[in-house]
C-alpha cells in the first residue's frame, strides 16, 4: 500500500497533470474500471464493430499508465550485431543500512511499487531515507516534504541528472527496500556502464603500454557480471559492489584508458564450449596460477582453471616479476600468532573460542602443483586444527583489526622454538590473491611486451575463445 502523506504544492501538480484523463479529472482505479465499462447495447451486437470502441477506451484509460512507463524507464540500450541488447545489471551497493541520504543534482523522479509515482522533484536536493519493518519513509530536501510507501521504491534521475551516495555518483537508476527496518540499494544501470566503474578499481591504471590488459580486464569483468546475472536472476541482486565479486564505485575514479578499454571491448565476451567462463582474476600469482581444485575444493571444477606457469613464451621471464609484492613477507611472535587464530579459526572452521587453547606450532602439509600450500596444521595446548585451502588466507591474517588476509598460499613457514612452542613465526611468499584465472599484473607485463588482449586470456584461461555477446 503507498501513502502520500505530503508533498510540495510543484510536485502536487506535476503529479496529477501526469494522471489526469481528459476533463482534468484525477486518474485512479474506480476511475479506469469505469473508463473500460462496454458502450451501453454493445452487448450481443458484431464483436468487431463493438471492439474497436473497447480499444478506444482501453487506449484512452492506459494512456497515462504508457506514459508514465515511457518517463520511468532507462533509454533502450543499444543492439549488437548479434541482435541481442546490451543488458542491464543490479548492483548492490548497501545492504542493512539505518539511514541513508540520496543526493541529486537535477529532476528526479520516484516511483512505489507498481509504477505508482510517489514524488518527483525539480532541481538539485537530496532525500533522507530511513526505515520501519518494510515500510520505507522519505524527507526531501530542500521542499522538506514527506512520503512513506512499503515495498520497493526506485529513484529515477532525470536526463541531464545524477544520483549520488555518500559523496559517490553512479548512473542508472536506485531500488531502495527495506526489511527488518534495514534498508537496501540496489542501482540499476546498462553492464558497459557498469564496467567502466569496475575497471579503475580492479586494476588501476597501468599506462598507455598496459591497454592490451586493460582489454582483457574489461572482457574477464563482463563475462564475470553476465555468468553472475544468469546465475542470480531470480534474487534481488546480480552482483555486490565490493570484493566479493567486482570493486564498483559509480563514477569515481573512472580515466580515459579504463573508459575506453571497456568501449573498445563492447559486448566481447570469453567462452568455453559454448558457454560462459567463469572468470575469476587475482592481483598477482607469484610465478603459477592455481588450480581451482585446491583452493576451493568445494567449487566446481574446469578445464581452463587448472593452473599455467605464468612465463613469457618470448622472454622466458615470470610475466608478473615486476609485481610490488610478487615476494613479501611478514612476521609474528608466538604470542600475537596465538590471538590471531584465537579469533579467526573460530570463525573459518565453526569452533568455540574456549575450545581453541594457547598457540604451540603451525606446520605445513601439503603443497599443490603450483608450488601453494594446500593443507596446513595448526597445534595449540587444546589439539590439532586442520585448514585447508584458500581459508588458510584468513585463518593466518596479518592485520584482523583491518581486515588484512595472508597475501596468498604460496609461502614457506620459518620459526624459532622455545620447547614445544614456536616463539617466532615468519612467512615468506609470493603473489597477492586465490592465484585462480588471470594474473592481473602477469597481463600488464604481456601488454607492455606486445602481446594482444586475446593472446593475454588465451594465456590464462586455456582453451577459451572471445565472442562477441551482444
Ligand atoms: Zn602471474
Amino acid at each position: 500500500m503507498t501513502v502520500v502523506l505530503h508533498s510540495g504544492g510543484r510536485e502536487t501538480k506535476a503529479l496529477c497533470r501526469k494522471w489526469a484523463l481528459k476533463g482534468g479529472k484525477p486518474f485512479h482505479k474506480g476511475a479506469l474500471q469505469e473508463r473500460m465499462r462496454l458502450p451501453k447495447g454493445a452487448r450481443g451486437k458484431n464483436p468487431l464493430l463493438r471492439t474497436w470502441k473497447q480499444w478506444l477506451f482501453i487506449v484512452a484509460a492506459l494512456l497515462p499508465v504508457l506514459c508514465l512507463i515511457a518517463c520511468t524507464s532507462v533509454p533502450p540500450t543499444r543492439r549488437g550485431p548479434t541482435g541481442k541488447r546490451e543488458p542491464e545489471i543490479r548492483v548492490l551497493l548497501l545492504e542493512e543500512a539505518d539511514e541513508v541520504t540520496i543526493d541529486f543534482n537535477g529532476p528526479v523522479q520516484v516511483t512505489a511499487q507498481g509504477g505508482f509515482p510517489l514524488f518527483d522533484t525539480e532541481g538539485a536536493g537530496s532525500i533522507d531515507v530511513s526505515a520501519q519493518q518494510s515500510s520505507l519513509y522519505f524527507r526531501q530536501a530542500p521542499s522538506g516534504s514527506v512520503s512513506t510507501t512499503d515495498g520497493e521504491v526506485v529513484i529515477n534521475p532525470g536526463k541531464q541528472s545524477m544520483l549520488s551516495i555518500r559523496g559517490v555518483s553512479y548512473p542508472g537508476r536506485i531500488v531502495v527496500s527495506a526489511t527488518a527496518g534495514r534498508i537496501s540499494l540496489v542501482n540499476i544501470l546498462p553492464i558497459e556502464t557498469y564496467l567502466e566503474g569496475v575497471l579503475p578499481h580492479e586494476m588501476g591504471d597501468p599506462g598507455p603500454h598496459g591497454y592490451a590488459a586493460l582489454q582483457a580486464q574489461a572482457i574477464a569483468a563482463r563475462t564475470y557480471a553476465l555468468a553472475k546475472m544468469r546465475k542470480r536472476r531470480y534474487e534481488r541482486f546480480d552482483v555486490v559492489a565490493t570484493v566479493m565479486d567486482q570493486l564498483y564505485r559509480g563514477t569515481e575514479g573512472a580515466y580515459r584508458l579504463a573508459t575506453g578499454a571497456a568501449r573498445d571491448t563492447r559486448g566481447r565476451v570469453l567462452e568455453y564450449q559454448d558457454e560462459l567462463v567463469r572468470a575469476y582474476y587475482s592481483a598477482c600469482c607469484g610465478g603459477h596460477t592455481s588450480d581451482i581444485r585446491r583452493v576451493w575444493p568445494e567449487r566446481e571444477p574446469a578445464a581452463y582453471l587448472t593452473g599455467i606457469r605464468d612465463i613469457d613464451g618470448i622472454s622466458k621471464k615470470t610475466c608478473c616479476r615486476e609485481y610490488r609484492r610478487f615476494r613479501w613477507r611478514h612476521s609474528f611472535s608466538g604470542r600475537e600468532l596465538g590471538q590471531i587464530i584465537r579469533e579467526t579459526l573460530p570463525r573459518e572452521l565453526g569452533i568455540n573460542e574456549d575450545n581453541i587453547g594457547a598457540f604451540r606450532d603451525v606446520r605445513i602439509l601439503e603443497r599443490s602443483a603450483s608450488g601453494r600450500v594446500t593443507s596446513i596444521e595448526i597445534e595449540t595446548s587444546k589439539g590439532l586444527f586442520r585448514v585447508q585451502g584458500d581459508r588458510i588466507r584468513w585463518v593466518l591474517m596479518i592485520d584482523p583489526e583491518n581486515n588484512q588476509i595472508l597475501p596468498s598460499t604460496m609461502f614457506d613457514i620459518s620459526k624459532s622454538m622455545e620447547g614445544n612452542t614456536a616463539s617466532f613465526v615468519s612467512i615468506t611468499g609470493g603473489g597477492n590473491g586465490h592465484g585462480v584465472g588471470m594474473c592481473q599484473s602477469g597481463a600488464i607485463g604481456m601488454a607492455k611486451q606486445g602481446y594482444t588482449y586475446q593472446m593475454i586470456l588465451s594465456h590464462y584461461y586455456t582453451g577459451c575463445r572471445v565472442k562477441k555477446e551482444y
